[in-house]
C-alpha cells in the first residue's frame, strides 16, 4: 500500500475507506461490515467516519467492524462545528469514542468551519491530544484562506490534514489549496473521489479506462492518488466494489494518460471557491 506522511512523520495509507451512508439500511449492514473488514485485510486500514453520519449510527457500525482489530486501523472521525467549543469538543469526542468502542481516535477533524472561533476549537483539540483521546487533529472543507487563517492561531500549525471534495470533476483545489497544503506539508484527504458514483458513467472516462485496461473507478481513484500528498477515501458497502477499487493501486498515471484526462476534465484556469457536498 502506498502511504502518505503526516506532518509528524507517521505514515498512513493513501487509499482508505469512507463510511457516509454506511449503516443506513438494515438489510445491507452485514455486507457493509464485511466490506470494511476485508478492506482492513487489504490494507485500506484508514477508516473515515463522522458523528454526523446516521446521527452517530455509522460510528457504531464502524465500531462493530473494527472490534478486535483496533490497533490495525487508523480511525478518522469528525465533529460538528456547533459542538467544537472548548467543552463541547470534549463531550462530542467522548460520545464518538463510546460509539466507536475505542479509547482513542487517530485523527479528529472539524467537519466544516462554523461560528466557534478557530483558536477555541484548536485549544480544545490540543487538550484532547494531551489527554490521549485523539492522536492528531485536522479540518475539513477548509479553503486556502481558511488554512492561512488557521496557521495564524496558537498551535494552528499542528493541523494534520484537510479533508475536501476532490475528484476529476472538482479540480478547483489544484489552483490554490493543494499548493498551499504541499508547501505546508499538510496532506489533503479527497472525499467523494468518484463523485458519489456519478463520475463512473462518464463516457470519456469509460473509454479511456478501457484503453488502459482499467475500470472507470480505478482510473478516477488512481488519478486522485497520483497527486502530491493526496489520500483518497472512496466509500463502498460492497466487497465487489472494494476489490475493484483496490485495483487502482496498480495503475500508473503516465504523462500521456494525464494529458488525456486534462482534455476530458480541464484543470482550473482561475481561483474558485471550495466546493462542498
Ligand atoms: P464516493 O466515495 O465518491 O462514492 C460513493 C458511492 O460510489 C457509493 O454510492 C458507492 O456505492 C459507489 N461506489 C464506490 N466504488 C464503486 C465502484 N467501484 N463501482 C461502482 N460504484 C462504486 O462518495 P462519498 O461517499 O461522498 O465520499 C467518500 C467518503 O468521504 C464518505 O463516505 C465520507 O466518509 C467522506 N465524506 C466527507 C465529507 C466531508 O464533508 N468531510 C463529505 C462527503 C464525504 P456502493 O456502496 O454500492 O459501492
Amino acid at each position: 500500500m502506498q502511504s502518505i506522511c503526516l506532518p509528524n512523520g507517521e505514515t498512513i495509507p493513501q487509499l482508505g475507506q469512507g463510511t457516509w451512508m454506511i449503516g443506513d439500511s438494515r438489510g445491507r449492514r452485514a455486507e457493509e461490515i464485511a466490506t470494511l473488514r476485508e478492506g482492513i485485510d487489504l490494507g485500506l486500514s484508514l477508516i473515515d467516519t463522522a458523528e454526523m453520519y446516521g446521527e452517530g449510527h455509522t460510528e457504531e457500525v464502524v465500531g462493530e467492524a473494527i472490534a478486535g482489530r483496533r490497533d490495525a486501523v487508523f480511525l478518522v472521525s469528525k465533529i460538528y462545528p456547533t459542538n467544537a467549543t472548548r467543552t463541547g469538543t470534549l463531550a462530542a469526542c467522548e460520545r464518538s469514542l463510546k460509539r466507536l468502542k475505542t479509547d482513542r481516535i487517530d485523527l479528529y477533524l472539524l467537519h466544516w468551519r462554523g461560528r466557534v472561533p478557530l483558536a477555541e476549537t484548536v485549544a480544545a483539540m490540543e487538550g484532547l491530544k494531551e489527554s490521549g483521546k485523539i492522536r492528531h487533529w485536522g479540518v475539513s472543507n477548509f479553503d486556502a484562506d481558511d488554512m492561512q487563517e488557521l496557521s495564524g492561531v496558537p498551535h494552528g500549525g499542528e493541523v494534520a490534514t484537510n479533508q475536501v471534495l476532490y475528484n476529476l470533476t472538482r479540480r478547483g483545489i489544484e489552483w490554490d489549496l493543494i499548493p498551499w497544503c504541499v508547501k505546508h506539508r499538510t496532506p489533503v484527504m479527497a472525499y467523494s473521489p468518484v463523485e458519489q458514483a456519478r463520475l463512473l458513467a462518464h463516457q470519456g472516462l469509460k473509454t479511456l479506462a478501457q484503453e488502459i485496461g482499467a475500470t472507470p473507478a480505478q482510473l478516477a481513484l488512481a488519478w486522485v492518488m497520483a497527486k502530491n500528498g493526496v489520500i483518497a477515501i472512496p466509500k463502498t458497502g460492497r466487497r465487489e466494489h472494494l476489490r475493484e477499487n483496490v485495483g487502482a493501486l496498480e495503475i500508473k498515471i503516465t504523462p500521456e494518460i494525464a494529458a488525456k484526462i486534462d482534455a476530458l476534465f480541464p484543470p482550473p484556469k482561475e481561483a474558485t471557491s471550495l466546493e462542498m457536498l
